[in-house]
């Protein structure tokens, strides 16, 4: 099980998860960043960070936020984002798409 990004990264999303990763596999959205769920080691250390407390152990998401593991998975979908495991957010750089279900969230 990996951690998973919920609503409060939504809109917000200053990146800082990203800068303590140890394996590079927090990306780029539109609205919002997602967990590679195939390239996280489920370190946890993102979760430490996060000022928002948006991350989660996939064990842990509320039942509220449950929809956000699927999401997070989905994301990377080739139909969704094209982007698959691209073995490295950094390289991958950004990309202004995000889930459907994000989409439809008010700003
Ligand atoms: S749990 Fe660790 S490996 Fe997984 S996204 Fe967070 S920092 Fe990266
Ligand atoms: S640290 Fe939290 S708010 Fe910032 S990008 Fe990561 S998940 Fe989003």
């Amino acid at each position: 099980m990996t951690y998973v990004i919920t609503a409060p990264c939504i809109d917000v999303k200053d990146g800082t998860c990203v800068d303590v990763c140890p394996v590079d596999c927090i990306y780029e959205g539109g609205r919002m960043f997602y967990i590679q769920p195939d390239e996280c080691i489920a370190c946890g250390l993102c979760e430490t960070v996060c000022p928002v407390e948006a991350i989660y152990h996939g064990d842990d998401v509320p039942s509220d936020m449950a929809a956000f593991t699927e999401i997070n998975r989905r994301f990377f979908d080739p139909a969704v984002s094209g982007l698959g495991s691209p073995g490295g957010a950094s390289r991958a750089g950004p990309v202004e798409i995000d889930d459907p279900d994000i989409l439809k969230q008010a700003s």
